[in-house]
Formats: structure tokens, C-alpha cells, sequence
């Protein structure tokens, strides 16, 4: 209640200008509360992730300004006093243009102090119950499973328009559905995905999505097995597929395994098959 009160007399400081890196639009806000000799600015989430926030000075001009270099903005909450700023150096070159020209601000999606994948987990396969499919690409896959990032993720050899099923429940933190062409590295971050939150803190991508193929949105609690969507070709990629990985924080990729073939580490070639066991 308290919160709501203070935030309803607050401006909006970001609206434009500063662009939070690394996380989707309309994540957070930044929100600034003037005092008698400080103005106070606070990061409001809209995420429903928890993120880990990195906030600096451009440059060591600017004298006074007090930064919480570091912290945890957990899901839907607020951080309140990142950045306190003596009402002089607001007054002389403007809050839009201090926090734009000399703030950074870097998010990272997780909590990588507390994340810890669950390695007892069995995934469900992405796909129908009954269809069977090959992987065109698995663990250290030499095309592009090298980075961090990528390399436990599996990629399976499905037409566009194939249905997607959640590989294991949670809470999808964001989508992105826009994207139709598919190319070399130019295209790397212009894939449709879903980024799905664990329970343990890991995140589970769903890759190169058709156009328009989610079913989803952000926020929304997601079964193990739903249908969450469609594959596609979008984004870095040389054919339709479906690039499916789990990771922690920073972009950490862990090794997965799924029902029916535990503890087998899949590999090009291999035909995997979803089978419902109740
Ligand atoms: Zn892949």
C-alpha cells in the first residue's frame, strides 16, 4: 500500500534516453522522487525474473552522486535509493540528460547466487506425445553449440509451424514473436523465442519461432507438456529447427536430460520420440 502511494507521486525518469541492456522493453522503470536537497531514484521491476542490477558513472565528472553499484531487483519488486543525487546537479544539467548521459545501467536476467539447476529433472521432450524426431545438433555441437551459452542445447530437425510443448513447467518471463527471416551471425538476436523461469532458477529457451509462434505471454504459469507454441526459422539459423536450452544466470548453459533417454547425452543423428508415461 505504502509503495503505491509513493510511486503515484514520483516522475517517470527513463521514458526515453538510458536503455537498460540486455532485457526486453518495459522491464523496468526508473523512477525519481525529489527531496529537500536530493533527488532519489528508484528501479521499479515489471519483470516477473528476478535481475540482477549493475549501475555506474560514465565518467568521474560528476561529484556528490551517490550509486548502489550493485544489487538483486527481485521480481515485480523495487529498488529503492539507487542512485541519490544532490538537487544542484539536477538543477544544472537536467535529470532526463544526467541519467542518459551518465548513468549506466545493466541488468542481467536470474538470480545466480541462489540458482541452482535441479540435475534430478527429467525434461519432457518439446514435441507431441508420439512424434518422433531427429536432433540435428547436440552437447558441444560443432556448428554452434561451442559457446557457454550453447553448450548443452539441442536442436531439434522439425518443419516450421511445428507444435512446441513446455519441456518442463514454470513461468514464462517474456516472448518475442516478431522476427520472419532467418541468416548468418547478423541474425543472432533476431530469433522468436520463449524464455521460460524454473522453479530452481534456471531459464529454459525455446529458439527461431515461427513468426507470430507463441501461445503464450509474459507472465503467464506454464505446464509441463503444454502447448506453448510453434517452431520456425528465425533469427541465426540455416534451417527450420527448434534450438532448445536451459540455463542459469549469466547466460550458463547446463547439461539436460529427457524422459526416456536419462542420462544420454543426445547427439546428431539420434531419433528421440515423446512418449507419455503416466
Ligand atoms: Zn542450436
Amino acid at each position: 500500500m505504502n509503495k503505491v502511494l509513493i510511486i503515484s507521486f514520483l516522475t517517470l525518469a527513463f521514458a526515453k534516453g538510458c536503455k537498460p541492456e540486455n532485457i526486453q522493453p518495459n522491464e523496468v522503470n526508473f523512477l525519481s522522487e525529489r527531496k529537500q536537497d536530493s533527488t532519489y531514484v528508484h528501479i521499479v521491476s515489471n519483470s516477473f525474473a528476478p535481475m540482477e542490477i549493475s549501475v555506474g558513472l560514465k565518467n568521474g565528472e560528476l561529484k556528490n552522486i551517490h550509486i548502489k553499484n550493485h544489487g538483486l531487483l527481485k521480481s515485480k519488486d523495487t529498488l529503492f535509493k539507487v542512485i541519490i543525487v544532490p538537487n544542484t546537479v539536477i538543477d544544472s544539467i537536467g535529470e532526463t540528460k544526467l541519467l542518459r548521459k551518465h548513468i549506466t545501467a545493466k541488468f542481467d536476467y536470474g538470480d545466480s547466487k541462489t540458482a541452482v539447476h535441479n540435475d534430478a529433472y527429467v525434461y519432457s521432450l518439446p514435441v507431441a506425445i508420439g512424434k518422433k524426431v531427429r536432433i540435428s545438433q547436440g552437447f558441444n555441437g560443432k556448428k554452434s553449440h561451442s559457446s557457454i551459452a550453447s553448450k548443452y542445447a539441442i536442436d531439434f530437425d522439425i518443419p516450421v509451424g511445428t507444435e512446441i510443448y513446455a519441456a518442463r513447467e514454470g513461468i514464462v518471463v517474456y516472448t518475442i514473436t516478431g522476427y520472419k527471416k532467418a541468416g548468418g551471425k547478423a541474425y543472432v538476436k533476431k530469433a522468436n523465442k520463449i524464455l521460460i523461469l524454473h522453479d530452481d532458477g534456471t531459464f529454459a529457451a525455446y529458439s527461431h519461432l515461427m513468426y507470430n509462434g507463441a501461445l503464450v505471454k509474459k507472465g503467464d504459469t506454464v505446464q509441463r507438456g503444454q502447448l506453448i507454441g510453434y517452431s520456425g526459422n528465425t533469427g541465426y539459423s540455416s534451417g527450420p529447427h527448434l534450438h532448445f536450452a536451459v540455463r542459469l544466470p549469466k547466460d550458463i548453459c547446463v547439461p539436460i536430460y529427457f524422459e526416456g533417454y536419462e542420462n544420454k547425452a543426445l547427439k546428431k543423428g539420434d531419433h528421440v520420440k515423446r512418449i507419455k508415461i503416466q
